[in-house]
């Protein structure tokens, strides 16, 4: 089975379907990104691979865990909060805004999780997460809040904090929309090179020359749906459908 496999997903709310269906295999070591006009249901179905949506219809497992539910019978029964937690420790998730705690270091924000939630100690968080701010450039400010930082320093650490829980996936929700245009660069390459080191990885994002050089699949979302999906030569290059090509070319 694929490390992700959804399969008809739906999700509305109140009487507003926002996912009317939605299929995704992602494979062990892939970068899928997600692609579409505002209000798509992008970040939606992001959050419902996380939990932090209930899915309506459908099925979600994240390496073989049926997320947020067991099966018995075939009936689906809810997981209670505490065992969804500890499906969703798993999966990091970088958002758009950066959401690190202000008033802790950068350091204190990469261990904090570690120790807190999974117990580890204080010395091995430590050490971790000091290789993983070298890992994302930011090796020497480890003691800078995140106000004394740029916003692509911030998003950085944001993914560090990710990665520190040892994630079998990370999401990616527009990590760089928010971001001055001279500070996305940082981000993009730090996530390149998580690729590279064989991070599963789905990334909603507006920036093609990533989603062409990275994604090994690039699905294309518009109300609701999955219009196409394949390999970005296919679906940037080459696009089949009107929608697809619309998107694109306002993107141009
Ligand atoms: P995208 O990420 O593609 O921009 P979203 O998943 O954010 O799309 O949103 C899809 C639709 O779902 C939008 O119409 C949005 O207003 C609606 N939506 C998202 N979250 C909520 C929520 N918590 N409550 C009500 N409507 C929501």
């Amino acid at each position: 089975m694929p490390l992700v496999h959804a399969v008809n997903v739906s999700k509305s709310f109140h009487h507003n379907e926002v996912l009317k269906g939605i299929d995704l295999d992602v494979d062990a070591g892939q970068v899928v990104c997600l692609l579409g006009p505002s209000g798509s249901g992008k970040t939606t179905f992001l959050r419902c691979i996380n939990q932090l949506e209930t899915i309506d219809g459908g099925r979600i497992w994240v390496d073989d865990d049926l997320m947020g539910y067991s099966d018995r019978d075939g009936k689906l029964y809810r997981l209670k909060d505490k065992e969804i937690a500890a499906q969703r420790r798993e999966i990091g998730m970088v958002f758009q805004r950066f959401n690190l705690f202000p008033h802790m270091t950068a350091l204190q924000n990469v261990i904090e999780a570690p120790v807190q939630v999974k117990g580890e100690s204080k010395k091995a968080a430590r050490d971790r997460a000091q290789s993983l701010l070298d890992r994302v450039g930011l090796g020497d400010r480890t003691a800078a809040y995140p106000a004394q930082l740029s916003g692509g320093q911030q998003q950085r650490v944001a993914i560090a904090r990710a990665l520190a829980m040892q994630p079998k996936l990370m999401l990616f929700d527009e990590p760089t929309s928010a971001l001055d245009p001279e500070l996305v660069g940082e981000v993009l390459s730090v996530m390149r090179e998580l690729a590279a080191d064989g991070m599963t990885m789905i990334v909603v994002t507006h920036e093609m020359s990533f989603a062409r050089e990275v994604a090994d699949t690039v699905v294309f979302m518009d109300g609701g749906v999955v219009v196409e999906a394949g390999p970005p030569a296919d679906v940037i290059g080459n696009p089949q459908h009107q929608r697809t090509k619309t998107f694109l070319s306002r993107l141009r």
